[in-house]
């Protein structure tokens, strides 16, 4: 199909970072294929079959969210106001035991349609949990229905430390793991015209052993795949870590022992707690980050130091992480959070810019998900992955600097229009592709029987706590 969205403000985060006034862009099947002035992009293209008239709109690349964990939507608000290291082993972990197919179906949906609905065209997803092999399948089964390009990035627990203990239904053999991936990886990459894939996702260095690290590695390279973990997250877990290998934090740990793990292709999640060795090696393998601003207010981890990151060439994203630690899945609450927690905690309001804001959730996310010759911009060739957000709305009326504007005013309820992959997925802020009532109805069901299903009906009658003792 063809389309022309036409009489827009076009912010392409092209190399140039052109703004285009009136501007237009011309989408033919899954491709971008002209970006100008709409007078003369109209010319060639203005009897597309679908014409979009953009005005009061912002024309983006589709945002990229490059971590969350779609499960956890079922877990929303059961295990707030705690520290990490007690809502992960006395809250999500019980409950992912009880997981079943239908919840995560319904559950990747769910953050999905969020996703979406906040200008998210692209999304990795991270999972991890398998009290039985193959519910990964549902939510690569829910990516191709709903419409969204995503990364299934999978792995699980095969390492059991005293201070995060697994349930015993979640700790897996080695091997086993490594097979669920490669089968996962060879029945559904290119599936959904090319916007599913499956790459490996480990947990963090004191859920996985080294001997599952290195197996990865190579098979992500043999895949031609990348990979992504947790690291250095809390304080804790890499003082612990410290203390059991003499005095090396996980990341130098990792590199100075020359186990196969950081590199080009790799992500590592949250980056919080970095020392200036860390910084370094992280730089020197190319690896990237997924910087994830409110789930590390929410869990109280600390701020990662994204303007160090920044200057030492270190590519940095944006990740939302699970609806259990952030509680939404909405990429402008994202934005305008990673602005806001980098000026606080350095008491330098100059410290990020909105535009370079937008860079990490647009072309730099692109480049940490190893897709940015594809997306992450708006440019003839790349995939058609863009976003139109309603100018014309009290929360950013009147219009004077658009790009801060869309980092500091606006909201997901702005987000107008969202096309993934030459397909319009929403129209008019509503989801095209499914019903969503109907996504709401199942996961609010898949909710009530987990919760049942899990014994954690207490958590939701929790009584009135003003204070914590
Ligand atoms: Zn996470």
């Amino acid at each position: 199909m063809s389309i022309l969205i036409k009489n827009g403000y076009v912010i392409t985060v092209d190399p140039q970072r052109r703004m285009i006034k009136d501007g237009a862009v011309a989408i033919e099947d899954d491709r971008i294929v002209a970006v100008g002035k709409t007078q003369d992009v109209e010319k060639k293209y203005g009897k597309a079959e679908k014409v979009i008239d953009a005005k009061n709109h912002a024309i983006i690349p589709g945002l990229i969210n490059t971590h969350t964990h779609f499960f956890q939507v079922l877990l929303r608000s059961l295990g707030d106001d705690l520290k990490l290291f007690d809502w992960w082993p006395g809250m999500v972990g019980p409950a992912a035991v009880h997981l079943e197919n239908e919840d995560v179906y319904w559950s990747a949906l769910t953050g999905s349609m969020e996703l979406l609905k906040s200008g998210c065209t692209c999304t990795m997803d991270n999972y991890y949990p398998h009290p039985k092999w193959g519910l990964t399948d549902e939510c690569l089964k829910a990516f191709t229905k709903i419409g969204i390009r995503a990364i299934e990035a999978v792995g699980g627990t095969d390492k059991d430390v005293p201070y995060f203990p697994p349930p015993r239904a979640l700790l897996k053999n080695t091997d086993d793991i490594v097979k669920e991936v490669v089968r996962l990886i060879r029945e559904w990459n290119g599936k959904g015209d090319g916007r599913v894939n499956v790459w490996f996702g480990c947990g963090a260095p004191f859920a996985n052993s080294d001997e599952l690290l290195e197996k990865e590695y190579d098979n992500a390279k043999k895949y031609g795949v990348g990979m992504c973990s947790h690291l250095h997250e809390t304080m804790d877990e890499v003082n612990q870590w410290k203390k059991e290998y003499n005095g090396l934090t996980p990341i130098q740990y990792y590199y100075k022992k020359g186990i196969r793990f950081l590199g080009s292709n790799f992500v590592g999640i949250h980056c919080v707690w970095m020392d200036g060795e860390d910084l370094k090696i992280m730089a020197e393998t190319n690896s990237k980050v997924s910087h994830n601003p409110v789930s590390n207010m929410y869990l109280a981890s600390g701020t990662c130091p994204v303007p160090k990151m920044l200057d030492m060439g270190i590519t940095v994203s944006l990740g939302v992480d699970g609806p259990a630690s952030n509680n939404g899945q909405d990429m402008f609450e994202l934005m305008k959070s990673t602005a806001l927690l980098q000026k606080v905690s350095t008491c330098n309001p100059t410290s990020i810019t909105a535009e370079k804001v937008l860079e990490l959730a647009t072309i730099d996310g692109a480049r940490a998900l190893l897709m940015d010759n594809k997306i992450g911009s708006i440019e003839v060739g790349k995939k058609a992955d863009i976003t139109l957000v309603n100018l014309k709305a009290a929360n950013i009326a009147p219009v004077n600097r658009v790009v801060s504007q869309l980092v500091y005013c606006a909201k997901a309820s702005n987000v107008d229009t969202v096309i993934v992959n030459g397909k319009i997925i929403v129209e008019k802020g509503q989801l095209k592709t499914m019903k969503e009532g109907l996504i709401i109805d199942k996961v609010q069901d898949a909710a009530d029987k987990l919760v049942t299903r899990a014994g954690i009906e207490k958590l939701r009658e929790k009584k009135w706590t003003s204070k914590v003792d």
